[in-house]
């Protein structure tokens, strides 16, 4: 491999993690330095490697020239030192995008570069508010324009005539505080006042919201509204297409927005399911894991094999082929606690037995995480005299505080989901060194534990708990946010 370095320019598209090109993911899971934006959904932080190391460019200095130039220094800097660098970009770079100005810097400075295009907002948006840009009967034209420039009151400089006249939608990006503006500029160029018009707000994401009016009433409709930026204006015909709600909003998760806490590296099946129906869900925090070399220790002598969690069942058959040992010498039973785990024991040819009626025997073996070395009184309290091996190390990765934060910042933590009272206690941890406390983390959001025994661990934290599941299942949590929203208790 050369050193040298190479930067991809990657549109994010506009919200929806799902919207994602593979290309993007891709650049994603192979970059060593990642610069995004403002915009982009921050759970996407979470698709990078665990040593990845992420820059948020809001934060760079103010000043709009300043801050691009840093931009583009910070690119070429990284590029010369041989990384994968990583430009990420709410919906498509190269509208509104600055993308042009990027590349160039690239290209004078001899750093090789690739542009990844994405969805950009005011097609996605659309769409997902339930309206085509387009539309045989509707709408043969579709314009993409800025609501803002950089001249000093803000008002573009556009050719309102050929606009007003000729273009049959058109989606306004960065329109919502010239609103006015926009509208009387169309009217008096020529777009008829009852011309409809829709705001979409955070469209694609759980936040979507919209407001809908006409060019003579939308300004007043907006101002009465909630509705800020980032919002998409989106003028014509086919505005009046939008059924309400939309397809996507129609979805019975749609809106809800969750932490879920978890306590290893492996994703939930559950937050999967949710995110299916519409919700948006975090897992947090993150680890990695890390694997442990193969033990000096004969593993065929045990009668019984206890695995706690899934990785130990993959880290003992690789032990296995590392050794060259026939998996036929190995006659113990193999015990698991969980249903992942049995299912990679029987990925391998291999059955369970059940563990309730395990008989204490001299050679028992019990495989696990790394922590669980430390809790040998309470293994052999429950399990009886054993060996412990470690299979696997969870490290946490620290970088996904950064997402968390943001997260927050744009108010998308609004309920919390605590599966265990291990889960409680990670999360609290990572908490607290973003300097939040749970009697904080708990006001206006909604706390949900999966038992009695998460509750006890959540209550004791801290945390204000709403509710407790009668069993920890998908199908309980699901019933449980949808009780909710039908007491209007999630706001929003
Ligand atoms: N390159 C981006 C646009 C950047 S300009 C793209 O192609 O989408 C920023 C503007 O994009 C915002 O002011 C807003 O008008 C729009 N925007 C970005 N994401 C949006 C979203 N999820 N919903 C609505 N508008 C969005």
């Amino acid at each position: 491999m050369s050193m040298e370095g190479y930067v991809y320019l990657v549109g994010a598209g506009p919200g929806d993690l799902g919207l994602l090109t593979i290309k993007a993911k891709e650049c994603l899971e192979k970059a060593d330095v990642i610069l995004y934006d403002r915009l982009i959904n921050p759970l996407l932080l979470e698709w990078t490697k665990p040593e990845c190391e992420h820059i948020y460019c809001g934060k760079l200095p103010k000043r709009h020239i300043v801050r691009q130039e840093a931009i583009n220094e910070k690119l070429i800097e990284y590029g010369k030192q041989g990384k994968v660098v990583v430009r990420l970009k709410g919906g498509d770079p190269s509208v509104f995008g600055r993308v042009g100005e990027e590349a160039n810097a690239l290209d004078e400075a001899g750093v090789p570069y690739e542009i990844i295009p994405g969805i950009t907002a005011g097609i996605g948006a659309a769409t997902y508010a339930g309206i085509p840009v387009t539309h045989r009967e509707h709408g043969a034209s579709f314009a993409v324009v800025t609501g803002h420039d950089k001249s000093e009151d803000g008002q573009p400089l556009i050719d309102w005539k050929a606009l007003a006249t000729g273009i049959d939608t058109i989606a306004f990006y960065m329109g919502v505080k010239n609103l006015e503006y926009i509208s009387s500029q169309l009217v008096r160029h020529g777009k008829p006042l009852h011309t409809p018009v829709v705001l979409i707000q955070w469209g694609t994401l759980g936040g979507q919201q919209t407001v809908e009016g006409t060019l003579e009433t939308i300004a007043d409709r907006v101002r009465q509204s909630t509705l800020t930026n980032p919002a998409i204006t989106l003028v014509g015909e086919v505005a009046s297409l939008r059924t309400q709600p939309s397809w996507f909003e129609r979805k019975s998760l749609f809106g809800e927005q969750l932490l879920f806490a978890r306590t290893s590296s492996q994703s939930s099946s559950i937050a999967k399911e949710l995110t299916t129906e519409g919700a948006e869900v975090f897992e947090f925090p993150r680890y990695s894991t890390e694997r442990v070399e193969s033990p000096a220790l004969d593993v065929t002598r045990y009668e019984d094999i206890l695995f706690l969690q899934p990785e130990s069942v993959s880290a003992f058959f690789k032990w296995l082929r590392d050794e060259k040992i026939d998996l036929r010498n190995c006659r113990a039973r193999f015990y698991v606690r969980s249903k992942k785990s049995q299912e990679a024991v029987e990925q391998h040819g291999c059955n369970v037995s059940n563990l309730e009626e395990r008989n204490e025997c001299v050679n028992f073996l019990i495989i696990g995480e790394e922590q669980w070395s430390k809790k040998e009184i309470e293994l052999t309290e429950t399990y009886g005299k054993h060996d412990f091996l470690v299979s696997h190390r969870e490290v946490l990765i620290t970088s996904c505080e950064r997402t968390c934060e943001r997260l927050n910042e744009e108010g998308r933590l609004k309920t919390m989901v605590f599966p265990s009272a291990e889960s409680v206690k990670t999360v609290t941890k990572s908490f607290l060194s973003l300097g939040w406390t749970p009697e904080d983390m708990s006001k206006e959001r909604t706390v949900i534990c999966f038992g009695p025994t998460s509750k006890k661990a959540a209550v004791e934290a801290g945390y204000k708990v709403a509710a407790t599941l009668d069993t920890p299942s998908k199908e309980a949590l699901i019933e449980q946010l949808k009780l909710f929203r039908n007491q209007e208790v999630i706001r929003r």
